[in-house]
């Protein structure tokens, strides 16, 4: 097979709000080759990724990353690799060429499923997808009461695992974060799972992470997730190094594989956090998950928006036994939920397990889809470089 064709849907709520939730909008990947179609999704904003699959060469560094996908052979997961190689080769100045890549990387695994009609882990080389453990993922009430009653319909739904995060937390003081800690945890149950992810809201600033360890501690957070930018590698250590110790994650933010490996290297993480749709792709997140099992960091996967990139996060770590646990998004918005016609769902024992269907083994809506399409042209001196394709 060759590539034939690459589109770009970018797919949008009729409001995009300013909160933390990254399911408002979409950009959706179609690859066409041999008769077979794959479909990715990027953790990206729309436009800007489209741009740099399309946007005149800046240098030679700089080339858009079409230049280095459109007609390659596709047959192998070599073949996928390369790919991979020649856009960091061919792209490595246009920083969103990344974000780029991962939809088109995830497509191209489907795609390559379809065609050796196997599940997408099995390509990787598991033998087969162990059940995880989902936490439901959302964000922190506006108020404690809101948190509390969040966390007890959570518990009522059957999760055995919450994680809350962004929305007030880590931006007023340090007791008004432990009360809502604290209601999380009451309403929890002292037997659930409680993560707390602060979304990177103290930047680089270690004192401000000091001051809420004790409350942490005292509601047996399971881990402590982004309280610093990607990469802040010096005080991610610092906290580690804090007393009372409470186990970090993070990794969401890196987009290709060197910066988690430097996140595993160096910033004292339990957990490293990574976004199929954002790190370049599963190939890219398949060698994280590699060098996490060699370096005994436990892999979870980040995964905000549709049941599409839901499987496509699960697949690089999908036959690690050990790495259980894994995010599950509660509350995307209906662009998000309505993507795919099968969805992946906690069974009788609370636990998810990916399809054992060829690729990704998930279909789009793409009826549900056009709704959400969002009409978009990129020209350049008359020059048509981008206009919205068909479904
Ligand atoms: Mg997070």
């Amino acid at each position: 097979m060759k590539i034939e064709s690459v589109d770009f849907f970018y797919l949008s709520m009729p409001e995009v709000m300013d909160i933390g939730d990254g399911s408002q909008d979409s950009v959706l990947v179609r690859v066409r080759a041999g008769g077979l179609e794959g479909w990715g999704e990027c953790e990206a904003s729309p436009l800007p990724t489209i741009a740099a699959y399309v946007a005149p060469m800046s240098h030679s560094a700089c080339k858009p990353v079409s230049h280095s996908v459109e007609g390659m052979p596709l047959n192998t997961v070599m073949d996928i690799r390369k790919i991979s190689a020649v856009v960091h080769q061919n792209s490595f100045d246009l920083l969103q060429a990344d974000h780029t890549l991962s939809g088109i990387d995830i497509a191209l695994w489907d795609l390559l499923g379809k065609h050796w009609e196997e599940p997408i882990y099995q390509l990787l080389g598991y033998e087969k997808a162990y059940p995880k453990l989902p936490y439901a993922s959302q964000l922190f009430g506006d108020t404690p009461e809101q948190t509390y009653e969040k966390a007890k319909a959570s518990r009522i739904s059957g999760y055995q695992a919450t994680k809350f995060g962004w929305g007030p937390i880590g931006k007023g003081d340090a007791e008004t974060d432990a009360m809502h800690f604290r209601a999380a945890r009451e309403g929890l149950g002292a037997e659930h799972y409680l993560m707390i992810d602060i979304g990177t809201v103290w930047n680089e600033d270690a004192s401000r992470a000091r001051k809420r360890l004790q409350s942490l501690k005292e509601v047996d957070v399971y881990w402590l997730e982004e309280p610093f930018t990607n990469m802040a590698l010096g005080p991610y250590k610092t906290l580690a190094e804090t007393s009372p110790s409470v186990p970090l994650a993070a990794g969401e933010g890196c987009n290709n594989y060197v910066q988690a490996a430097a996140m595993m290297d160096y910033a004292a993480l339990q957990y490293i956090q990574i976004d199929t749709g954002r790190i370049g792709g599963i190939t890219a997140a398949k060698r994280v998950a590699d060098e996490a099992k060699r370096k005994g960091i436990t892999y979870v996967n980040h995964t905000f928006t549709s049941h599409l990139a839901l499987s496509a996060s699960l697949q690089p770590f999908a036959g690690l036994k050990n790495d259980r646990i894994c995010e599950y998004p509660v509350e995307p918005k209906s662009l998000a939920l309505e993507m795919t016609n099968e969805k992946i769902l906690p069974d009788q024992s609370g636990h998810i397990v990916l399809p054992d269907k060829p690729g990704l083994g998930l279909t789009i809506n793409t009826e549900a889809m056009k709704k959400y399409l969002v009409e978009a042209e990129i020209r350049v001196n008359r020059k048509t470089y981008y206009q919205t394709p068909e479904f």
